[in-house]
Protein backbone atom coordinates (compact mmCIF):
# COMPACT_ATOMS: atom_id res chain seq x y z
CA UNK A 1 0.00 0.00 0.00
CA UNK A 2 1.19 3.26 -0.98
CA UNK A 3 1.93 5.59 2.07
CA UNK A 4 1.17 8.77 1.70
CA UNK A 5 1.53 12.14 4.42
CA UNK A 6 -0.12 15.18 3.24
CA UNK A 7 0.57 18.13 5.25
CA UNK A 8 -1.94 20.63 4.51
CA UNK A 9 -5.17 22.57 5.77
CA UNK A 10 -8.82 21.77 7.03
CA UNK A 11 -11.58 23.85 6.11
CA UNK A 12 -15.66 23.99 6.41
CA UNK A 13 -16.43 25.40 3.47
CA UNK A 14 -19.90 27.35 4.26
CA UNK A 15 -21.78 27.73 1.26
CA UNK A 16 -24.90 29.96 0.21
CA UNK A 17 -26.49 29.78 -3.05
CA UNK A 18 -27.78 32.33 -3.88
CA UNK A 19 -29.41 34.33 -7.63
CA UNK A 20 -26.25 36.65 -6.90
CA UNK A 21 -23.69 37.51 -4.26
CA UNK A 22 -24.51 40.49 -2.29
CA UNK A 23 -22.79 44.14 -3.39
CA UNK A 24 -21.04 46.03 -0.57
CA UNK A 25 -23.14 46.89 2.58
CA UNK A 26 -26.19 44.90 0.75
CA UNK A 27 -28.10 42.38 2.23
CA UNK A 28 -29.67 39.56 -0.24
CA UNK A 29 -31.63 36.62 0.58
CA UNK A 30 -30.64 33.08 -0.68
CA UNK A 31 -31.74 29.80 -0.95
CA UNK A 32 -30.02 27.23 -0.06
CA UNK A 33 -26.79 27.00 2.81
CA UNK A 34 -24.27 23.39 2.84
CA UNK A 35 -21.71 22.96 5.37
CA UNK A 36 -18.88 20.61 3.39
CA UNK A 37 -15.30 19.25 4.92
CA UNK A 38 -12.77 21.09 2.53
CA UNK A 39 -9.40 22.41 2.72
CA UNK A 40 -6.92 21.82 -0.21
CA UNK A 41 -5.08 19.10 2.16
CA UNK A 42 -8.10 17.08 4.05
CA UNK A 43 -9.60 16.89 0.46
CA UNK A 44 -5.92 15.48 -0.86
CA UNK A 45 -6.33 13.30 1.48
CA UNK A 46 -9.67 12.25 1.48
CA UNK A 47 -8.86 11.65 -2.46
CA UNK A 48 -5.77 9.33 -1.92
CA UNK A 49 -7.58 7.35 0.71
CA UNK A 50 -10.31 6.18 -1.50
CA UNK A 51 -7.77 5.43 -3.98
CA UNK A 52 -6.67 3.17 -1.75
CA UNK A 53 -3.29 4.85 -0.08
CA UNK A 54 -2.23 4.40 3.49
CA UNK A 55 -2.92 8.07 4.56
CA UNK A 56 -1.82 10.67 7.42
CA UNK A 57 -2.95 13.92 7.65
CA UNK A 58 -0.61 16.50 9.46
CA UNK A 59 -2.03 19.95 10.15
CA UNK A 60 -4.64 21.39 12.58
CA UNK A 61 -8.08 21.84 13.27
CA UNK A 62 -10.16 24.44 16.19
CA UNK A 63 -11.63 23.35 19.41
CA UNK A 64 -14.83 24.29 17.99
CA UNK A 65 -17.98 22.18 16.70
CA UNK A 66 -15.99 22.81 13.03
CA UNK A 67 -13.27 20.84 14.14
CA UNK A 68 -15.06 18.03 15.61
CA UNK A 69 -16.68 17.23 12.31
CA UNK A 70 -13.80 17.96 10.05
CA UNK A 71 -11.50 15.47 12.09
CA UNK A 72 -14.77 12.96 12.12
CA UNK A 73 -15.18 13.55 8.10
CA UNK A 74 -11.58 12.52 7.37
CA UNK A 75 -11.69 9.49 10.06
CA UNK A 76 -14.65 8.26 8.30
CA UNK A 77 -12.60 8.39 4.94
CA UNK A 78 -9.80 6.04 6.73
CA UNK A 79 -7.11 9.30 6.94
CA UNK A 80 -5.09 8.87 10.43
CA UNK A 81 -5.88 11.96 12.18
CA UNK A 82 -3.09 11.24 15.39
CA UNK A 83 -1.09 14.23 13.88
CA UNK A 84 -3.68 16.19 13.31
CA UNK A 85 -4.00 18.78 16.28
CA UNK A 86 -6.82 20.60 17.73
CA UNK A 87 -5.44 23.94 18.65
CA UNK A 88 -7.11 26.77 20.78
CA UNK A 89 -9.22 28.88 18.43
CA UNK A 90 -11.49 28.46 15.21
CA UNK A 91 -11.09 26.22 12.61
CA UNK A 92 -10.50 27.54 9.04
CA UNK A 93 -13.38 28.49 7.43
CA UNK A 94 -14.65 29.27 4.09
CA UNK A 95 -17.58 31.12 3.18
CA UNK A 96 -18.65 30.82 -0.58
CA UNK A 97 -21.38 32.18 -2.05
CA UNK A 98 -22.57 30.55 -5.29
CA UNK A 99 -24.47 32.66 -7.74
CA UNK A 100 -26.73 31.47 -10.43
CA UNK A 101 -23.85 31.55 -13.12
CA UNK A 102 -22.28 29.12 -10.82
CA UNK A 103 -19.74 31.86 -10.12
CA UNK A 104 -17.87 32.26 -6.30
CA UNK A 105 -17.13 34.67 -4.20
CA UNK A 106 -14.43 33.49 -1.46
CA UNK A 107 -13.57 34.63 1.89
CA UNK A 108 -11.82 31.97 3.85
CA UNK A 109 -10.12 32.43 7.11
CA UNK A 110 -7.09 30.48 8.38
CA UNK A 111 -8.20 30.04 12.02
CA UNK A 112 -6.27 26.75 12.86
CA UNK A 113 -4.29 26.24 9.78
CA UNK A 114 -2.48 29.55 10.59
CA UNK A 115 -0.80 28.08 13.92
CA UNK A 116 0.96 25.10 11.93
CA UNK A 117 3.78 27.03 11.63
CA UNK A 118 6.51 24.55 12.42
CA UNK A 119 6.44 20.15 12.28
CA UNK A 120 7.15 18.93 15.45
CA UNK A 121 9.47 15.27 15.68
CA UNK A 122 6.68 13.00 15.30
CA UNK A 123 5.47 14.78 12.16
CA UNK A 124 8.99 14.70 10.84
CA UNK A 125 8.83 11.30 11.75
CA UNK A 126 5.88 10.79 9.83
CA UNK A 127 7.08 12.58 6.99
CA UNK A 128 10.09 10.19 6.90
CA UNK A 129 8.11 7.08 7.17
CA UNK A 130 6.41 8.20 3.84
CA UNK A 131 6.67 7.52 0.31
CA UNK A 132 5.29 10.43 -0.53
CA UNK A 133 4.42 14.18 0.79
CA UNK A 134 1.38 16.01 -0.38
CA UNK A 135 1.77 19.64 0.13
CA UNK A 136 -0.63 22.73 -0.98
CA UNK A 137 -0.56 26.51 0.26
CA UNK A 138 -2.97 26.68 2.99
CA UNK A 139 -0.56 26.02 5.93
CA UNK A 140 1.76 28.50 6.63
CA UNK A 141 5.02 28.78 3.91
CA UNK A 142 7.33 28.25 7.32
CA UNK A 143 5.96 24.58 7.98
CA UNK A 144 5.33 23.66 4.18
CA UNK A 145 9.29 24.49 3.50
CA UNK A 146 9.86 22.52 6.40
CA UNK A 147 7.72 19.27 5.42
CA UNK A 148 9.33 19.49 1.63
CA UNK A 149 12.96 19.74 3.26
CA UNK A 150 12.24 17.08 5.85
CA UNK A 151 11.33 14.60 3.17
CA UNK A 152 13.97 15.25 1.13
CA UNK A 153 16.42 14.55 3.33
CA UNK A 154 14.35 10.67 3.43
CA UNK A 155 14.50 10.37 0.41
CA UNK A 156 10.76 10.84 0.61
CA UNK A 157 8.72 12.11 -3.18
CA UNK A 158 7.56 15.60 -2.89
CA UNK A 159 4.39 16.80 -4.68
CA UNK A 160 3.86 20.58 -4.61
CA UNK A 161 -0.18 21.78 -5.28
CA UNK A 162 0.73 25.67 -5.13
CA UNK A 163 -2.36 26.57 -4.52
CA UNK A 164 -3.04 29.57 -3.53
CA UNK A 165 -0.86 30.49 -6.17
CA UNK A 166 2.49 33.26 -4.55
CA UNK A 167 5.50 33.54 -5.17
CA UNK A 168 7.53 30.49 -4.16
CA UNK A 169 10.84 30.77 -1.98
CA UNK A 170 14.02 28.71 -3.67
CA UNK A 171 14.51 27.07 -0.31
CA UNK A 172 11.09 25.62 -1.08
CA UNK A 173 10.69 24.79 -4.78
CA UNK A 174 14.34 22.87 -4.61
CA UNK A 175 12.98 19.82 -2.84
CA UNK A 176 9.72 19.73 -4.65
CA UNK A 177 9.90 16.82 -6.77
CA UNK A 178 6.79 17.02 -8.96
CA UNK A 179 5.00 20.52 -9.09
CA UNK A 180 1.25 20.65 -9.91
CA UNK A 181 -0.44 23.84 -10.50
CA UNK A 182 -3.62 24.04 -12.26
CA UNK A 183 -3.38 26.78 -15.96
CA UNK A 184 -3.89 29.58 -13.66
CA UNK A 185 -1.05 29.14 -11.26
CA UNK A 186 1.41 28.09 -13.49
CA UNK A 187 0.63 31.20 -15.46
CA UNK A 188 0.89 33.61 -12.70
CA UNK A 189 4.17 31.07 -11.14
CA UNK A 190 5.90 31.79 -14.51
CA UNK A 191 4.52 34.73 -16.28
CA UNK A 192 3.61 32.72 -19.08
CA UNK A 193 -0.08 32.05 -19.95
CA UNK A 194 0.78 29.51 -22.65
CA UNK A 195 1.04 25.99 -20.72
CA UNK A 196 3.98 24.75 -22.83
CA UNK A 197 5.88 27.54 -21.78
CA UNK A 198 4.86 27.67 -18.00
CA UNK A 199 5.81 24.57 -17.89
CA UNK A 200 9.45 25.14 -19.23
CA UNK A 201 9.71 28.01 -17.36
CA UNK A 202 8.66 25.93 -13.68
CA UNK A 203 10.87 23.13 -14.77
CA UNK A 204 14.02 25.51 -14.43
CA UNK A 205 13.18 25.02 -11.14
CA UNK A 206 11.87 21.53 -10.30
CA UNK A 207 12.50 17.96 -12.56
CA UNK A 208 8.65 17.55 -13.18
CA UNK A 209 5.68 19.51 -13.52
CA UNK A 210 2.17 18.96 -14.39
CA UNK A 211 -0.49 21.75 -15.47
CA UNK A 212 -4.05 20.82 -15.49
CA UNK A 213 -6.22 22.22 -17.70
CA UNK A 214 -9.69 21.40 -16.76
CA UNK A 215 -12.23 19.45 -19.07
CA UNK A 216 -8.94 19.74 -21.61
CA UNK A 217 -7.03 16.91 -19.27
CA UNK A 218 -3.12 18.15 -18.44
CA UNK A 219 0.21 18.46 -19.85
CA UNK A 220 3.00 16.71 -18.75
CA UNK A 221 6.42 17.87 -18.62
CA UNK A 222 9.86 16.85 -17.60
CA UNK A 223 13.40 17.96 -18.05
CA UNK A 224 15.32 16.53 -20.91
CA UNK A 225 12.03 15.09 -22.08
CA UNK A 226 8.80 16.17 -25.00
CA UNK A 227 6.13 17.36 -22.87
CA UNK A 228 2.96 15.01 -23.00
CA UNK A 229 -0.66 16.02 -23.45
CA UNK A 230 -3.16 14.19 -21.84
CA UNK A 231 -7.18 14.63 -22.63
CA UNK A 232 -9.80 14.57 -19.84
CA UNK A 233 -12.51 11.92 -20.28
CA UNK A 234 -15.35 14.04 -21.87
CA UNK A 235 -17.95 14.08 -19.04
CA UNK A 236 -21.05 16.16 -18.41
CA UNK A 237 -19.45 18.35 -15.15
CA UNK A 238 -22.16 19.37 -12.71
CA UNK A 239 -19.51 20.64 -10.06
CA UNK A 240 -15.63 20.81 -10.55
CA UNK A 241 -14.82 21.80 -7.48
CA UNK A 242 -12.44 19.37 -5.55
CA UNK A 243 -11.28 18.37 -9.46
CA UNK A 244 -7.81 19.27 -8.70
CA UNK A 245 -7.06 18.28 -5.20
CA UNK A 246 -9.15 14.52 -6.43
CA UNK A 247 -6.64 14.30 -9.50
CA UNK A 248 -3.88 14.93 -6.79
CA UNK A 249 -4.68 12.29 -4.40
CA UNK A 250 -5.60 10.11 -6.97
CA UNK A 251 -1.61 10.35 -8.81
CA UNK A 252 0.02 9.73 -5.64
CA UNK A 253 -1.37 6.93 -4.88
CA UNK A 254 -0.71 5.98 -8.24
CA UNK A 255 2.78 6.90 -8.50
CA UNK A 256 3.59 5.33 -5.11
CA UNK A 257 2.16 1.65 -6.13
CA UNK A 258 4.97 2.37 -8.95
CA UNK A 259 3.08 3.00 -11.86
CA UNK A 260 4.44 4.57 -14.91
CA UNK A 261 3.35 8.36 -15.38
CA UNK A 262 1.06 7.37 -18.32
CA UNK A 263 -0.86 5.10 -16.31
CA UNK A 264 -0.89 7.31 -12.99
CA UNK A 265 -1.90 10.09 -15.01
CA UNK A 266 -5.06 8.08 -16.51
CA UNK A 267 -6.03 6.91 -13.52
CA UNK A 268 -6.08 10.16 -11.95
CA UNK A 269 -7.91 11.70 -14.49
CA UNK A 270 -10.56 9.06 -14.48
CA UNK A 271 -10.99 10.07 -10.70
CA UNK A 272 -11.03 13.66 -11.23
CA UNK A 273 -13.66 13.07 -14.39
CA UNK A 274 -15.77 11.11 -11.83
CA UNK A 275 -15.35 13.67 -9.14
CA UNK A 276 -16.71 16.52 -11.20
CA UNK A 277 -19.79 14.49 -12.54
CA UNK A 278 -21.38 15.25 -8.65
CA UNK A 279 -21.92 18.30 -6.16
CA UNK A 280 -19.57 18.78 -3.48
CA UNK A 281 -15.91 18.33 -3.21
CA UNK A 282 -14.79 15.47 -0.62
CA UNK A 283 -18.15 13.97 -0.89
CA UNK A 284 -17.98 13.41 -4.87
CA UNK A 285 -14.15 11.44 -4.62
CA UNK A 286 -14.73 8.28 -6.10
CA UNK A 287 -13.23 4.44 -4.08
CA UNK A 288 -10.64 2.35 -5.96
CA UNK A 289 -13.36 0.55 -6.94
CA UNK A 290 -15.19 3.24 -9.27
CA UNK A 291 -11.88 4.32 -10.50
CA UNK A 292 -10.72 0.77 -11.45
CA UNK A 293 -14.12 0.20 -13.17
CA UNK A 294 -13.85 3.07 -15.43
P1 LIG B 1 -8.38 22.79 -10.24
O1 LIG B 1 -9.58 22.04 -9.76
O2 LIG B 1 -7.23 22.72 -9.29
O3 LIG B 1 -8.66 24.19 -10.71
P2 LIG B 1 -8.44 21.77 -12.98
O4 LIG B 1 -9.71 22.55 -13.19
O5 LIG B 1 -7.35 21.96 -13.96
O6 LIG B 1 -7.84 21.99 -11.52
O7 LIG B 1 -8.86 20.23 -12.96
C1 LIG B 1 -7.96 19.23 -12.53
C2 LIG B 1 -8.18 17.96 -13.34
O8 LIG B 1 -9.54 17.53 -13.16
C3 LIG B 1 -8.02 18.14 -14.84
O9 LIG B 1 -6.67 17.95 -15.24
C4 LIG B 1 -8.93 17.03 -15.38
O10 LIG B 1 -8.26 15.78 -15.35
C5 LIG B 1 -10.06 17.00 -14.36
N1 LIG B 1 -11.20 17.83 -14.79
C6 LIG B 1 -11.51 19.09 -14.41
N2 LIG B 1 -12.62 19.54 -15.03
C7 LIG B 1 -13.05 18.52 -15.82
C8 LIG B 1 -14.14 18.34 -16.73
N3 LIG B 1 -15.05 19.31 -16.95
N4 LIG B 1 -14.24 17.14 -17.38
C9 LIG B 1 -13.35 16.16 -17.16
N5 LIG B 1 -12.29 16.26 -16.32
C10 LIG B 1 -12.14 17.42 -15.67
Amino acid sequence: MTRIAVLGSTHMDLVAHAARAPGSGETVTGREFRTIPGGKGANQAVAAARAGGEVTMIGAVGDDLYGALLRDGLDHAGVDTDLLHTAEGPSGTAHIVVDDTGANSIVVIPGANGVVTALGPGEIAAVAAADLLLMQLELPLSAVVEGARAARAQGVRTILTPSPARPLPDELLDHIDLLVPNEHEAAELSGQAEPHAAAQILLRQVPEVIVTLGAKGCLYAARGGEPVLFEAPAVKAVDTTGAGDTFVGTLAVALGEGRPVAESVAWASAAAALCVQKPGASTSMPYRSEIEAV
